[in-house]
């Protein structure tokens, strides 16, 4: 018996460095992601410590009870658990917010879509936006944390979603500038003295095609909330009610600005022609996707 496991009744001395080098070969052999990344944020999170605290102390011991709790968030990670789900936390926009199972994680491409509606929303203090299906609040209490005196509703079909993005308004502390409404997409907005009143409609709304859940990765497909990836159709059900909704709530100045997946920005194009948008813009991810949609108003 050569091999050293990270197994109960174990008594080899673990230190920092060495427990972090055992974890990332085990899931390398998982084949996870990230092996090295997700062995660091797992420690660092059960030790209550920034992950450069590892590094400043490689060579320090691991406590009994430490040991046995991190094999437990090593076996969940192993049955391929996403790590923002393990840690309850996920940094979005430079602001961490607590998630849960309840809730998407949030993605690095949607802050392309935060980044482009912050630079086209006016600067006046009357402004008000919309979120339509929050999650976690991570475009909504961003939007509030990044522009002062604007304001916001978020809406959300899941009530636990929206728990979930009440708690990151006030952990963030943003809670006074932001509403929480439940219900199907617009339709808690659908009044009459809402209409022409919205600067802004936003949202990443599930647009995953039914065809295309079983190719998801199984952190994603197992564990996130399948109301949240998924319209059980073909990815563009929410855009066809968002676009033909829109339009009346919003300003004559507004826009709506929405994520889209993959070779979907001529799908949802055809349907702005369709609903009479005017202006419209495609950007472009870090990877080079289409990734976000911004349709104005007015021409
Ligand atoms: N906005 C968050 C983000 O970008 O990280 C979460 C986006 S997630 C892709 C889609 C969200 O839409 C989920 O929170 C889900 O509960 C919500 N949702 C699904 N169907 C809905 C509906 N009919 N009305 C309102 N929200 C809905
Ligand atoms: N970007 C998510 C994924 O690919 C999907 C989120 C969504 O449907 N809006 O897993």
């Amino acid at each position: 018996m050569t091999k050293n496991k990270l197994h109960a009744g174990d008594t080899k001395v673990w230190t920092i460095g060495a427990l972090l080098k055992w974890t990332q070969e085990y899931f390398a052999a998982k084949a996870i992601d990230s092996p090295r990344l997700d062995a660091e944020v797992l420690l660092s999170h059960l030790l209550g410590k920034e992950r450069i605290y590892l590094y400043v102390h490689f060579d320090e011991p691991l406590q009994e009870n430490e040991l046995v709790q991190f094999r437990g968030l090593v076996k969940k990670r192993a049955a391929r658990i996403p790590v923002a789900y393990l840690t309850g936390q996920k940094e979005f926009m430079g602001m961490p917010f607590k998630v849960s199972e309840h809730v998407l994680v949030p993605r690095p491409e949607t802050e392309l879509l935060v980044e482009a509606a912050i630079e086209r929303l006016p600067g006046d203090s009357e402004a008000v936006f919309a979120d339509i299906g929050t999650g976690s609040g991570a475009i909504a209490v961003s939007l509030v944390k990044l522009r002062k005196n604007l304001r916001g509703v978020a809406v959300d079909i899941s009530a636990e979603a929206l728990a979930m993005a009440q708690k990151n308004a006030v952990l963030l502390k943003v809670a006074d500038s932001l509403e929480f409404l439940q219900g199907d997409l617009l339709e808690p907005l659908q009044k009459e003295e809402n209409k022409g009143r919205l600067a802004a409609i936003i949202s990443n709304p599930p647009y995953i095609p039914l065809a295309d859940m079983p190719a998801l990765a199984p952190e994603v497909r197992a564990y996130e909330p399948r109301r949240a990836l998924t319209d059980d159709a073909d990815g563009l059900n929410f855009y066809r009610r968002l676009l033909a909704d829109s339009k009346e709530l919003l300003t004559e100045n507004g826009f709506f600005a929405c994520e889209i997946g993959i070779n979907q920005a001529s799908d949802v194009k055809a349907l702005a022609q369709k609903n009479t948008w005017g202006k419209v813009e495609v950007l472009r991810d870090l990877a080079g996707i289409e990734r976000v949609v911004i349709l104005w108003k007015r021409k």
